[in-house]
């Protein structure tokens, strides 16, 4: 039986059991220190008291808490007790939560005291078993429960099958669908990224993702846990903690955003980084832009990857040789990518298809949709990402866009991010987003959403003759509208499908 995560991490944490695992800076009081004895420690306890609740192997632990210490020893229990760690992002509303513990049916619900009184209703008149608040609450929390447990109990055996965690999509369409990924999936992903990026005991990262999502709680806590690097845990991403964090970190973990958030303003130069071993960057598209304003500006060059909920990290550009802006670098090790026609041929380098993927990383499934699984997989269990993509002569991959978010203008295909690129040039924009309306005589036409930067100005003609100049008739928008931003959610990614329904009559149909 191969070793479940959990036994793996705690394999991989240092011999001195005294070093600081995760230092959590808080202005008010000062920081939060957990040594890794600590963590394990906690983390004992609240399998221990899992188990005192009657929870068995494969129940759904549910957290809906904001970032903090207690919430990552919530996780590592569910992997050492064998339970099913389902994180919630704090922003859900109720109807979210309500349909996600509908569908999930967790044994156990945490959630912050903010939260408290709707997430309490929801499980009551569901009759969820076991509901908690993590702390502070009269009726008694989470860690007040915890604090009264002396028991240990061993941690379970778990083979590289078992689930370990079900994450929710971020679902910018339809219901949200819950990802089952297994040990054996979180294993293979988090140490294949230890060792791409070169991350051991002598590593800080500084963590200022959210831990509801792959990226922060699978991407950046696997790749310290698993090297026993130490964590500086920002609750979440604020310019001014974490450009004064820097200068004790050697690695940071961000979506594009952070980036260019960091590069708003001069105070963000070379000296609090020089000393820094890496950046990466990854759940949106980093433009080209933003690479190249960074290194010229630290003298580091962004490492951008790719990857999924559903599968982890698939690509990243490599930790020694080029890493090439406006591309995801190459499969990391143990992962095959392949790039297939709408015909389900393969195709060439250069050719620009449907993005394939297949490895020790890619999840079972999607919970209770057994349907909907079955889709998403072709012959050999090759998993349909529906992200479109090419991989060029030298193997680098470059994502084009979201399946879904391809236009069909006249029967002909409009990859938007062709023409963002060339809308994002112009010196007059920031950024833009492109994106298909329905059009009473082309079926579909494209829509160009443009933010301008400060201070400049262009008019939706001056734009579209630019662009005329440069392509083809059928891909140049056919509308342009100004806005102060692009819809975004807190990974950073824009959200078409808000500008899909708000621009839908915008070519004179789609009533
Ligand atoms: P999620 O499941 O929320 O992590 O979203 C996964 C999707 O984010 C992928 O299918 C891609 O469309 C997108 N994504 C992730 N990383 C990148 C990247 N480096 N560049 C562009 N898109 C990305």
């Amino acid at each position: 039986m191969s070793p479940s995560l959990y036994t793996l991490i705690e394999a991989s944490l240092p011999a001195d059991r005294t070093r600081t695992a995760i230092e959590a800076p808080d202005r008010a009081r000062g920081p939060r220190i957990w040594s890794f004895a600590d963590l394990l420690a906690t983390t004992s306890r609240y399998a221990a008291l899992f188990s005192r609740l009657g929870l068995v192997r494969g129940d759904r632990v549910a957290l809906q808490v904001e970032k903090s210490p207690e919430a990552l020893a919530v996780y590592l229990a569910c992997l050492r007790g064998g339970f099913v760690f389902l994180p919630m992002n704090i922003a859900y509303r109720a109807d979210e939560v309500d349909y996600l513990i509908g569908n999930a049916e967790p044994a156990l619900v945490i959630c912050d005291p903010s939260v408290g009184t709707v997430v309490r209703e929801i499980c009551a008149r569901r009759k969820m078993p076991h509901f908690f608040t993590l702390d502070s609450d009269a009726g008694g929390s989470f860690i007040d429960a915890a604090a009264e447990v002396t028991e240990e109990v061993e941690p379970a055996e778990c083979s590289a099958e078992d689930l370990a965690a079900i994450l929710y999509t971020s679902g910018t369409t339809g219901k949200p669908k819950g990802a089952m990924l297994t040990h054996g999936n979180l294993a293979a992903n988090g140490l294949a990224l230890r060792d791409a990026w070169r991350f051991t005991d002598a590593d800080t990262l500084l963590h200022a993702l959210p831990i509801f999502h792959a990226h922060g709680l699978f991407v950046a806590c696997h790749c310290a846990l698993l090297s026993g690097a130490k964590m500086i845990w920002l609750r979440k991403f604020d310019r001014e903690d974490v450009i004064r964090e820097l200068p004790r970190a050697t690695v940071f973990m961000g979506v594009p955003t952070f980036y260019t958030r960091l590069l708003s303003g001069d105070d963000f130069c070379r000296a609090p980084v020089s000393h820094m071993r890496l950046f990466t960057s990854g759940s949106a598209p980093l433009l080209a832009e933003t690479f190249e304003e960074f290194r010229a500006r630290t003298g580091h060059a962004i490492l951008e990857r790719y990857g999924m909920t559903e599968t982890g990290m698939n690509t990243s550009n490599p930790y020694e040789g080029e890493r090439r802006p406006g591309t995801v670098g190459f499969p990391l090790p143990g992962v095959e990518v392949r790039v297939m026609s709408d015909e389900g041929e393969l195709l060439a380098a250069g050719e620009v298809g449907g993005l394939q993927v297949r490895g020790p990383n890619v999840f079972r499934g999607y919970w209770r949709m057994p349907e909907k699984s079955a889709e998403e997989f072709v012959q050999g269990n090759w998993f349909k990402t529906g992200d479109v993509a090419m991989i060029d002569a030298e193997g680098y991959v470059h994502l084009v866009g979201r399946a879904k978010d391809l236009i069909i203008s006249g029967g002909f295909n409009v990859y938007p991010k062709e023409i963002e690129e060339l809308v994002d040039d112009m010196p007059e924009v920031l950024e833009s987003a492109i994106v298909g309306v329905p059009h009473p005589d082309f079926g579909e036409a494209g829509v160009a959403v443009v933010v301008l930067r400060q201070g400049h100005f262009i008019d939706e003609a001056d734009l579209l003759a630019r662009l005329k100049d440069r392509l083809a008739n059928y891909k140049v928008p056919k509308r342009v509208f100004f806005v102060e931003d692009l819809p975004r959610n807190t990974m950073g990614k824009v959200q078409k499908n808000l500008l899909r329904e708000e621009y839908r009559m915008a070519c004179g149909a789609g009533a």
